[in-house]
């Protein structure tokens, strides 16, 4: 199934050029009462509530794409992971670029780690994304994304896939320049989680998937995730070891070579191949 969040409070299936409005499937989620469980409520009672969706699709009301404005597929992460040089050429491109490497010697994910974004940073494709600061360049990074489908502490590699609840696209939007990954990449709108979460029953094998990026029709980006550094069963052993992962929190896994700055009426068209596409406005 692909399921999207829509108008603040809305969930629904997305069938074709459509998306119906499941939204009744809400009230079967468990009430909470401070302090709130950790991770997302919605996402972590994707299982239990897949038949109750499917019922819901085949009554709900019908609503064109236009009609709705889709949010980020997943409402409260505990955490946004995201993977830095996670594709040798975009390693190659970061070391010859001064404006990305700011005089550093560029390394990949196994030097680096992995670092976070701010949760407060994550929008939807509908929300677009906010420049601050217009003196600085801000450039986009299309990767892959994952939704983590329950907790998890210390997952191997071979369990890894069974750990995740759905695919996304995500754009790691990014200052260039000294500061931190973790305010550079932490600004509002700079996480775009969308345009819906793919399950993964629908979407079960994560490592040879085409991914772009296109501004007005020029193609900036174009690889595949065959060509990731660390896979994505790899990226999840690796988080796991660190940190207890929790339904709804979301692993970025790199952006692939053709990284380039903004600008404000910019149209991001973002494609990740099983998922679909989503366009992103960009704003001053
Ligand atoms: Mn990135």
């Amino acid at each position: 199934m692909k399921i999207c969040r829509f108008d603040d409070t809305h969930i629904g299936v997305v069938d074709g050029d459509d998306i119906v409005d499941v939204s009744s499937v809400l009230e079967a989620l468990p009430a909470v009462r401070w302090p709130v469980p950790p991770g997302d409520i919605f996402i972590s009672n994707l299982t239990s509530l897949a038949p109750r969706i499917a019922e819901a699709a085949r009554t709900g009301a019908r609503l064109a794409r236009s009609q709705v404005r889709l949010q980020s597929p997943v409402a409260n992460p505990t955490k946004i992971i995201a993977a830095p040089v996670n594709y040798l050429l975009h390693q190659e491109e970061a070391m010859v670029d001064r404006e990305i490497n700011q005089g550093a010697d560029i390394k990949t994910i196994d030097t680096y780690g992995l670092f976070l974004k701010a949760n407060s940073s994550l929008v939807g494709p509908d929300e677009g994304v906010e420049l601050a600061f217009l003196d600085r360049r801000i450039d986009f990074e299309v990767e892959l994304a994952l939704v983590i489908g329950r907790k998890a502490r210390n997952v191997t590699r071979h369990g890894a896939l069974d750990h995740v609840a759905g695919y996304a696209i995500g754009l790691d939007m990014s200052i260039r320049g000294t500061e931190d990954r973790s305010y550079r990449k932490s600004l509002d709108s700079f996480c775009v989680l969308g345009p819906w979460l793919v399950t993964a029953d629908e979407l079960p094998d994560p490592s040879a998937l085409d991914l772009s990026l296109s501004i007005g029709g020029t193609v900036h980006q174009s690889s595949n995730t065959r060509l990731l550094i660390f896979d994505v069963p790899k990226l999840i052993e690796y988080a796991s070891a660190a940190f207890t992962l929790y339904a709804g929190d979301i692993i970025l896994t790199g952006t692939p070579e053709g990284v380039g700055p903004v600008r404000p009426g910019d149209i991001m068209h973002a494609t990740v191949q099983g998922i679909g596409s989503m366009d992103v406005e960009v704003r001053g």
